[in-house]
């Protein structure tokens, strides 16, 4: 067995807590912080299904039917950023610097908070967005 110092382990385990989905923070805010860590396969997307919603087991199946075959393809084909609620520059651009905070979501879903729309059928060029309403 390896050894290791309380404060290695502290530090592991801070390490570990930026990977891992806060409580309430929806998988679209997530998977937008962690796609800074790379993108293999469904890595974050399983991880956030894991931990904050293991009923939603049609995911693996569901997202690469719509064009989501790794984390940065569920982002691109499957979350659209709601664009009213992002802030924009005085050129009227959506500001990248910044990123609002996620507007929280029940445990257990993986659907995306206010700030992003999620296709929902397969529907090919075009593709169908519905706003998230608040329940
Ligand atoms: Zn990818
Ligand atoms: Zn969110």
């Amino acid at each position: 067995m390896e050894q290791y110092t309380v404060t290695e382990l502290e530090d592991a385990l801070k390490m570990v807590k930026r990977l891992l989905p806060p409580r309430y923070e929806c998988l679209a805010c997530y998977l937008n912080r962690m796609l800074e860590h790379g993108c293999s396969g469904l890595k974050w997307c399983t991880t956030y299904r894991d931990m904050r919603a293991p009923r939603a087991t049609a995911m693996e199946r569901r997202f690469p039917e719509l064009g989501g075959y790794c984390d940065c393809e569920v982002m691109a084909n499957i979350f659209r950023t709601n664009d009213e609620l992002w802030p924009r520059l005085a050129d009227g651009k959506l500001d990248d610097e910044y990123v609002p905070p996620c507007h929280k979501v029940r445990l257990g879903t993986i659907k995306p908070c206010e700030l992003w729309s999620m296709r929902t059928g397969v529907q090919w060029g075009g593709g169908v967005f519905r706003a998230i309403k608040r329940a």
